[in-house]
């Protein structure tokens, strides 16, 4: 990998990381579609095998977009080492699986992502590993969670959708008392906003599908962290077949060249459609790592070098409010997606947590007229006209 000696700004890496050039003298990296590689003669390919050299193989270990992609994202979250998965749930299945066996006990979140949650609670038992869950805003009660048997700490900062924040540096300093692993979810983030191996993370792993690829084209996922765990991740992945495709990790690479540049306006419009909010009659509590009001200011300000682009938004009326919030919005999307280019608004209440009741709502953190805004990159007062008008009660 070149990267050019002189450099260490983060645009620079993330922009001058570059796979070597072919013989064609191409500027821009080219697309390796390529499921295998040849050797020369039985003794290079003996080496290959025997890992004495740097070669790449076959495409479900390595391939030249995919080691482009990681090596910035090892650069970008100051890790020391990585491997890219086709999706963010093979990077957290993966990096688990690799990690536990059976009997071995996980201290998680409960807010985390939906398909985190299920892997944890319906799967993981399967195979006679547990979970036991806290509060992100009673972290004092985490440690009473911890058994002999525990051997990783999980969560999501910010989180999903409430946009809870907590504090990075005591989970490192209660994984290290009791010899967990902390493990971090930093797709709400991304490097540019947080770097959680600098607070005592030993893994982080991302949903390189949002904020990274940044435009709703492509799946990805990624590990980074301590060399000795990624080793034992990356034998198991590439036996087990979750690999980035070439094609997703040309795409992933090239967007990590504008991340720092998007991320940044996204957090701009993000803060400032928060500070609307805060003002608006309709509007009962808005949630944003940035605000003042935020019950984790100091913490966010702490860990967190913008507010990144998702706000949770109360309106007042709890769910019927919410669903006529959602159904008067014209140039904000309705999708599942979030860290997109376009503004994206969901209602919970009323369609990913639908099923359940009020108490169960509230034990999730969830509440009826939660709305969760994913601020894209359109005009920024084209956005506040589309929330507001939407926010109006027409009578
Ligand atoms: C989307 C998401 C995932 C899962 O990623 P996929 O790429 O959809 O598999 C995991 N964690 C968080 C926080 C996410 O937002």
């Amino acid at each position: 990998m070149n990267t050019k000696q002189f450099s260490s700004g983060e645009e620079t890496l993330a922009i001058r990381t570059e796979t070597q050039r072919s013989i064609y003298a191409e500027h821009s990296t080219p697309l390796y579609l390529t499921s295998s590689f040849i050797f020369e003669d039985s003794e290079e390919m003996r080496a290959s095998f025997a890992e004495e050299n740097d070669r790449n193989i076959y495409s479900r270990f390595s391939n030249p977009n995919t080691t482009e992609f990681i090596h910035k994202m090892i650069q970008l979250e100051q890790a020391e080492d990585g491997v890219a998965f086709s999706t963010g749930m093979a990077a957290i299945y993966t990096t688990f699986a690799a990690l536990l066996s059976t009997g071995d006990h996980i201290v998680s979140a409960s807010s985390i992502f939906g398909s985190s949650h299920t892997l944890f609670t319906k799967y993981f038992p399967k195979w006679g590993i547990e979970t036991t869950y806290f509060n992100m805003n009673e972290p004092e009660t985490i440690e009473d969670k911890i058994r002999a048997s525990t051997k990783i700490l999980f969560v999501e900062t910010p989180s999903n959708p409430g946009v809870d924040i907590i504090d990075l540096e005591l989970l490192s300093g209660i994984a290290q008392k009791h010899g967990l692993l902390l493990i971090v979810d930093n797709s709400f983030a991304t490097p540019v906003v947080q770097k959680p191996i600098l607070f005592g993370a030993d893994l982080v792993l991302h949903s390189a599908t949002k904020l990274i690829d940044g435009q709703g084209r492509v799946l990805g996922g990624v590990t980074v962290g301590r060399k000795n765990l990624i080793r034992e991740i990356y034998l198991f992945a590439r036996n087990t077949g979750s690999s980035l495709s070439p094609f997703n990790a040309w795409i992933l690479s090239k967007s990590l060249e504008t991340l720092s540049l998007r991320v940044e306006k996204h957090a701009q419009n993000a803060l400032e459609i928060a500070l609307f909010l805060e003002k608006h009659p309709e509007v009962a509590a808005v949630k944003y790592p940035f605000l003042h009001s935020h019950p984790q200011y100091k913490t966010a300000k702490k860990q967190m070098r913008w507010g990144g682009n998702i706000i949770a938004l109360e309106i007042k009326g709890g769910k019927d409010a919410g669903k006529q919030f959602i159904d008067r919005i014209r140039l904000c999307s309705l999708s599942a997606n979030l860290g997109d280019t376009r503004t994206i608004v969901t209602h919970p209440a009323s369609s990913t947590h639908s099923k359940l009741n009020s108490a169960e709502l509230q034990a999730a953190n969830l509440t009826e007229g939660l709305i969760r805004i994913s601020v894209g990159l359109e005009t920024v007062k084209d956005i506040i006209h589309d929330l507001d008008q939407a926010l109006t009660v027409h009578i």
